[in-house]
């Protein structure tokens, strides 16, 4: 395994204590990647005397399932990990999520998208210059944002089946320009228009991650995101999202990835780097902590 070479960051003086989160989704055991995120999360707010919370990121029904819950809560605690307060379980705030949407709505901020992904794959393989994002993905080509809103109500009225897409391009218009900031990286302008027009409600429940995330870091009081970097480029629309629903602006930490040690990504299907794995094997927490490249138990684990 490589090990993480970040700093524990404190706040700039005079400035609150930290309040972190870690945020898994039960769709799988936790990993030796997610103990890192976790850990990170709790010694950067134990380190500014601050409070480390937990919320339950079980939004996709398709994917997420109660065993999995009780397996990651079981596993952090076996590393050590104490949280304030009950998990926030994003499941149960589905009437708080349809509400901001409700909103955006009003003021037509997002737009009703009927496309497929298999429209959307072959509108953009159509395409001679299909954009792409900052991580290579494809970025919606924008084929509903253009219907008449006459034509986009009847499709509603007939019950055809719609994601909801923020418009990206007036919301920044509202908006202006935009900044955040990341211990690891400094000042960075948020460029959420290399993401398009993003879907903030899913087809099948009435949010997305970007939604659901941005809201909920705010109801929890998170005032510095860690999370690993592999959701830097998300921070751009939530970066938007907190402008336009004016929540307040918290400080981010996009922590290193753990790979595997032929530098392959870990994969929650892989067992052998699950936490359940490694605890039936008999090994301890801190053997986990060397693995990750910590020095040991955060000191200040209550
Ligand atoms: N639930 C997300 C995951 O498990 C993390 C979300 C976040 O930290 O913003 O990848």
């Amino acid at each position: 395994m490589l090990r993480g070479e970040d700093v524990v960051p404190l706040p700039p003086q005079g400035e609150p204590p930290f309040i972190t989160r870690f945020a898994p989704s039960p769709s799988g055991l936790l990993h030796l990647g997610h103990a890192y995120s976790a850990l990170f999360a709790h010694a950067t707010a134990k380190a500014s005397g601050g409070r480390f919370l937990l919320r339950i990121e079980d939004l996709d029904h398709t994917r997420s399932r109660r065993e999995f819950e009780q397996a990651t809560l079981d596993d952090l605690r076996w590393l050590g990990l104490r949280w304030e307060a009950p998990a926030l379980r994003q499941s149960t705030r589905s009437d708080v999520y349809r509400a901001v949407l409700a909103e955006l709505r009003r003021r037509r901020l997002v737009y009703p998208c009927f496309c497929t992904r298999q429209q959307i794959q072959t509108e953009i393989a159509q395409s001679a210059s299909a954009p792409h994002g900052p991580s290579g993905e494809t970025v919606y080509p924008g084929t509903c944002r253009g219907l008449a809103p006459s034509d986009a109500d009847a499709r509603i009225a007939r019950g055809q089946p719609h994601a909801w897409r923020l418009d990206v391009t007036a919301a920044l218009a509202e908006t202006g320009p935009l900044h955040w900031y990341d211990f690891r990286g400094g000042w960075q302008e948020c460029r959420a228009a290399d993401l398009g027009d993003v879907v903030l409600g899913r087809k099948d429940i009435p949010t997305s991650y970007h939604l659901a995330v941005t809201v909920d870091d705010a109801e929890q009081g998170v005032n510095l995101v860690t999370r690993g970097e592999d959701l830097f480029h998300a921070t751009h629309i939530h970066r938007l999202l907190q402008a336009l629903l004016n929540l307040p602006v918290p400080y981010y930490y996009h922590h290193n990835l753990i790979a595997a040690a032929d530098g392959q990504r870990l994969a929650k299907r892989n067992r052998s780097v699950s936490l359940r794995y490694f605890r039936e094997r008999g090994e301890t927490p801190d053997a986990i902590w060397t693995k990750i490249g910590l020095e040991g138990a955060p000191a200040t684990a209550t």
